[in-house]
């Protein structure tokens, strides 16, 4: 039972073509579903592999005799199993693709080799920190490969042995009235071979988790999202592939005094109506290490009403370091119970204010008069 196209009519070619005709066939698909040309496109991922794999069949002679008599069934009885991925492909046809593209030559590598994964950290800093910033040592686990056994998960001068399950051809079959059923060997993976004398110290796996410590230095001006990429700090990478990346993720936290927009800080101040009429100098809150700083309230100052200090917000993250402003919006409070005295002092306060609004009533009738 097989699911797979028709190599001849994959390559869109006869039965009879010439070795020349199919290498122009696949050349033709190749160029058109190439991962290069058709980045996250699946359906042409689909497409190139199933011409590789066509191709690989087809320009084989012996391959090619067997498919001709017994199909994809008989290929499979020879343990050929087609491409897992793009790696392999670029391997086996490494130099066709450098002399059909004449860029194949970078991707095709004799070696399957893998990057490793990348890693997240998430780290949380406190705005001051973010301020400031900082540097931590951050400790996290990870995968490397195996110093004892290079990765290969066995004993170092032991052979790998065939597999028991699948005396080697990588799928199990099982029959089931008149059909027969195969599935990749769950022993092995497919693989064929499994490992006699695993590798005592990463038991197989040619991987071992590690604790690794990194220094990171944090830049002043970070904010909710920032990422810093340290590179070749990820996972190892496999058949001598490179490391991937450690991306520290920032996450600042809220602040009792201060919201952050952007590179600007803001706050409140609140201060007494009589502060807010004649001027008075109030301290607020810094982030840097001197503590507080004293902001001049003029003289008639609004409800609501903010004063911008210039460079006073956070840093920026850009070279040449530049700062944000600071909003201070000044809350004027309103007394809500008065002592005799004080309630004396405002009744005069509002004679003096009824005069003088008295005088301007005056002087305005008197022009009106005139006019
Ligand atoms: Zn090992
Ligand atoms: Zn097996």
């Amino acid at each position: 039972m097989s699911n797979k196209r028709d190599y001849y009519e994959i390559l869109g070619v006869s039965r009879g073509s010439d070795e020349d005709e199919i290498k122009k066939a696949y050349r033709k698909l190749a160029l058109k579903y190439h991962p290069d040309k058709n980045p996250g496109d699946k359906e042409a991922e689909e497409r190139f592999k199933e011409a590789a794999e066509a191709y690989e069949v087809l320009r084989d002679r012996e391959k090619r005799k067997i498919y001709d008599l017994y199909g994809h069934d008989g290929l499979r009885g020879t343990g050929f199993t087609g491409f897992g991925g793009f790696e392999d492909i670029f391997s086996a046809f490494g130099d066709i693709f450098e002399d059909f593209f004449g860029f194949g030559g970078r991707r095709s590598r004799r070696t399957r080799t893998r990057r490793g994964n990348d890693l997240r950290y998430d780290l949380e800093l406190t705005l001051e920190e973010a301020y400031r910033g900082k540097e931590e040592e951050i400790v996290f686990e990870k995968w490397e490969s195996c110093d004892i056994c290079g990765g290969t998960g066995m004993t170092p001068g032991s052979e790998p042995g065939v597999c028991p399950n699948c005396h080697g051809r990588g799928e199990s079959v099982h029959s089931q009235g008149f059909f027969q059923i195969r599935t990749t060997c769950s022993t092995c993976n497919g693989a064929g071979q499994v490992i006699v004398d695993p590798c005592r110290r990463c038991e197989g796996r040619g991987r071992i988790k590690v604790d690794r410590r990194v220094l990171v230095k944090i830049p002043a001006g970070v904010d909710t999202g920032t990422q810093l990429r340290m590179r070749g700090e990820g996972e190892s990478g496999e058949n001598g592939g490179p490391p991937g990346d450690l991306f520290v993720v920032i996450y600042v936290k809220g602040h009792g005094f201060f919201v952050r927009d952007g590179h600007d800080l803001k706050c409140q101040v609140t201060v007494s109506f009589v502060q807010a009429a004649l001027g008075d100098e109030v301290s607020i809150p810094v982030l840097d290490s001197s503590g507080e700083r004293r902001i001049t309230i003029p003289e008639g100052t609004q409800p609501g009403e903010i004063i911008r200090l210039k460079g006073k917000g956070m840093p920026s993250l850009r070279r040449g370091r530049e700062y944000g402003d600071l909003f201070v919006q000044v809350i004027v409070k309103i007394p809500t119970r008065l002592n005799q005295r004080q309630r004396e002092l405002l009744m005069q306060f509002s004679e003096l204010e009824k005069q003088k609004i008295g005088t301007k009533t005056r002087d305005f009738w008197d022009k009106i008069r005139k006019m």
